[in-house]
């Protein structure tokens, strides 16, 4: 296949870490346990497709998020020896955003600190609860005392932007519930929230267990205290799941709602790439035996058309609450919107789920709670 390269935007990398040191009762990732000699055969093999790769010579790269799974279960040199591969590949800019996800119970100051010297700016942490109650239904490996332990060493060690990621609707969960985990987290003064709510996934423990999940009054209600009391404490909704403080806004994930090119490296990591999304294979004994021949390990989706990459544009930009600026959409495309959405706005602007303000389309309160509904009118 013939390599475009398409130079002048920067663009972003995702590695996949696909271990963890136990599988949470509700998690359909592609991740698991494993021990040090596949962990060691895994990144031995993610050089080697980062070094193999053709697409993205003369791209300078604007962010690195590096997760899983959960990184942190990797010995910290692994972590070291994926970005020093590339650095010598890619150009990353000098004031790229690194990020790094943590799970509680699987790294020490020592982790962290090393962490830094390999120029890791930015954190996630996988809390979800701070109630030691809600964290065993969930099967999560930590407790709250063990993520407290994580997050002042963080600190301690000079990480100045984290994130921490919670979990509404939870089994047994009430408002009230809900309310003072975001209160406690708050308090802490992360620098970003992300907040998702329980989503019970075939094939998972949970999708066979008799769950006593809040009913949809409860979760309508959970889901519009966390704006309001987040706010409060100084965050802002940016998208639909996340809150951050001040020019805190997770650029990664920016880029990705905004159809940023990235490459993905690891197993099963997706990339977007010019017009072409593809996907690598999820089965790891095809990825650890071809890696350094990524033609032999990526699962291609057709090429976008212009139809595909529009409704991409909306779906994706109507999930930040700034929605999307109409004079993108036409610098992208060559026409008006309303050209080739004028319909669907119209309606859902009479529905008061569309607003708009100053030249840009977005959700409302109502239209966030049926976002789903709504962006899938916009499939062309
Ligand atoms: S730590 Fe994260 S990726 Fe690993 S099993 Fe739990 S939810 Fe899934």
């Amino acid at each position: 296949m013939e390599i475009r390269d398409i130079t002048g935007s920067p663009m972003e990398i995702y590695i996949h870490i696909p271990f963890c040191i136990k599988k949470c009762d509700y998690c359909d990732f592609l991740s698991g346990p494993s021990g040090p000699k596949e962990q060691e055969a895994y990144v031995q093999a993610l050089i080697e497709e980062i070094h193999a790769v053709k697409e993205g010579k003369g791209r300078s790269v604007s962010s690195i998020f590096i997760g899983g799974g959960t990184p942190s279960v990797l010995d910290a040199r692994f972590i070291g020896e994926i970005l020093n591969e590339i650095r010598e590949k890619f150009l990353i800019e000098n004031n790229a955003e690194i990020t790094i996800e943590v799970n509680p119970g699987t790294a020490d100051r020592k982790k962290l600190r090393a962490y830094r010297s390999y120029g890791i700016n930015r954190m996630s942490i996988g809390l979800q609860s701070p109630d030691d109650r809600e964290l065993k239904i969930l099967g999560r490996i930590h407790n709250y005392g063990q993520f407290l332990e994580t997050y002042k060493n963080a600190r301690d060690v000079g990480f100045d932007n984290i994130n921490i990621d919670l979990m509404s609707a939870i089994p047994d969960q009430t408002y009230e519930g809900w309310e003072k985990n975001l209160c406690t987290v708050a308090e802490l003064e992360p620098e970003h929230i992300s907040a998702y709510s329980l989503i019970i996934e075939e094939g998972t423990p949970f999708a066979s267990r008799k769950l006593n999940l809040p009913d949809e009054d409860t979760e309508y209600n959970m889901y519009e205290a966390t704006a309001r009391i987040l706010r409060e404490y100084g965050f802002e909704q940016y998208e639909i799941s996340n809150y951050a403080k001040d020019g805190r806004a997770c650029r990664h994930n920016i880029g990705y709602w905004t159809r940023q090119d990235y490459l993905g490296f690891g197993l099963g990591a997706s990339s977007l790439y010019g017009k072409e999304r593809f996907a690598n294979t999820a089965d790891r004994e095809i990825y650890l035996q071809n890696s350094s021949r990524p033609e032999l390990i990526r699962e291609r989706e057709p090429v976008l058309t212009r139809e595909d990459e529009m409704a991409e544009f909306m779906f994706l930009g109507l999930r930040m609450t700034g929605g999307i600026a109409k004079t993108d959409f036409e610098q992208n495309f060559g026409c008006p919107i309303e050209e080739i959405y004028g319909e669907v706005l119209k309606k859902y602007k009479s529905m008061k789920l569309l607003e708009e303000k100053d030249g840009r389309v977005f959700l409302s309160r109502e239209g966030i709670h049926v976002s789903n509904s709504v962006m899938a009118e916009f499939l062309l």
